[in-house]
């Protein structure tokens, strides 16, 4: 008999991710306040309804995609969707939530004798709609066993990071990285540009030298460098610069609550909230319209 996941949150990501779910044969019953959201799942093949607690009935999964931490401890504490969840139920989160945000949820859940994983992605939307996300997981091996059936349906690369709050943990630092290296690049080829190169030319010298990363090798920010990349089509689709800073706000709280020294990230948050303040469009741009600052 196929599995059963409650899956709760079916935006830009967790839409497809739920219809990978129910592709893949798991039985999904869907819950999102949006009723559009609802209808595009129940054209994917999930069931729907307009109740959390229904959802959750008989689940074996409950995998959450929602848009901060907040959000889902309002959903499964204040709302009390963890005491409607069956005791046998591994309760996966997707969302980018801070590492205290995860362990506060998974103590709550734990305390009603619940299993939970933090579980957010990498990847983004195209990643999602293609099931080869890749997921940091955070809790017991045994739990991470698991989770693997249901996240396998949804990526290709799950990694369990450690304990509750890891996966979370493992995301922000990542996250925080991705901003610096994109803004090195931008103004690295910037500078370039200044001083009369061709970015192109500029691109594939530090691809085989000791610059290169992933922004410049999958992400160049420069239009017209790469096809098929935001640069390329008017900086829209993406990962937008309003998402990439509520990410760099989590690592700060991570950097703050471990007293880690964190200078780089700090200065890629104030330079992606400068570039940001600039301009009323820019929040909901892809992340790598930053070089426009250097411009
Ligand atoms: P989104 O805004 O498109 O979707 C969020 C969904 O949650 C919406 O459909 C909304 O109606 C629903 N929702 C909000 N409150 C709810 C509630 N109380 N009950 C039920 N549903 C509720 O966001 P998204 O882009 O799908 O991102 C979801 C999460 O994934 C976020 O934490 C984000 O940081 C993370 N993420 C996003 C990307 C990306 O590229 N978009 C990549 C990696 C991680």
């Amino acid at each position: 008999m196929s599995k059963k996941v409650a899956f709760i949150g079916l935006g830009n990501m967790g839409g497809p991710m739920a219809a990978n779910l129910a592709k893949k044969g798991f039985a999904v019953t869907a819950f999102d306040l949006s009723e559009a959201a609802l209808q595009n799942a129940k054209e994917a093949g999930c069931d729907t309804t307009s109740d959390p607690k229904e959802a959750v009935q008989g689940a074996d999964f409950v995998v959450t995609m929602l848009p901060s931490g907040p959000i889902v401890e309002l959903v499964m504490v204040k709302q009390g969707l963890l005491d409607a969840i069956p005791s046998t139920a591994l309760i996966v989160d997707c969302s980018t939530v801070s590492p205290d945000d995860s362990r506060k949820i998974a103590k709550a859940a734990s305390e009603r004798g619940l299993h939970f994983i933090d579980a957010p992605v990498s990847g983004g939307t195209a990643a999602a709609a293609a099931g080869t996300l890749a997921f940091m997981c955070g809790g017991s091996a045994e739990d991470f066993e698991r989770g693997k059936s249901v996240l396998e349906a949804m990526g290709v690369n799950i990694f369990h990071a450690g304990d509750h709050g890891a996966g979370s943990v493992a995301k922000v630092c990542n996250n925080m990285l991705l901003a610096i290296h994109m803004a090195g690049t931008a103004e690295a080829l910037q500078m370039g540009i200044n001083n009369g190169l061709d970015p192109k030319v500029l691109s594939e010298i530090m691809l085989k030298s000791s610059g290169c990363n992933w922004s410049l090798e999958k992400y160049n920010p420069v239009p017209g460098v790469m096809e098929n990349v935001p640069a390329s089509k008017g900086y829209q689709g993406g990962f937008m610069v309003n998402l990439m800073l509520k990410d760099l706000g989590l690592a700060m709280e991570a950097a703050n609550s471990s007293k880690s020294s964190t200078p780089m990230g700090a200065m890629a948050q104030s330079l992606f909230s400068m570039y940001r303040n600039g301009g009323d469009d820019r929040g909901t741009m892809d992340f790598s319209s930053i070089i426009k600052l250097f411009e």
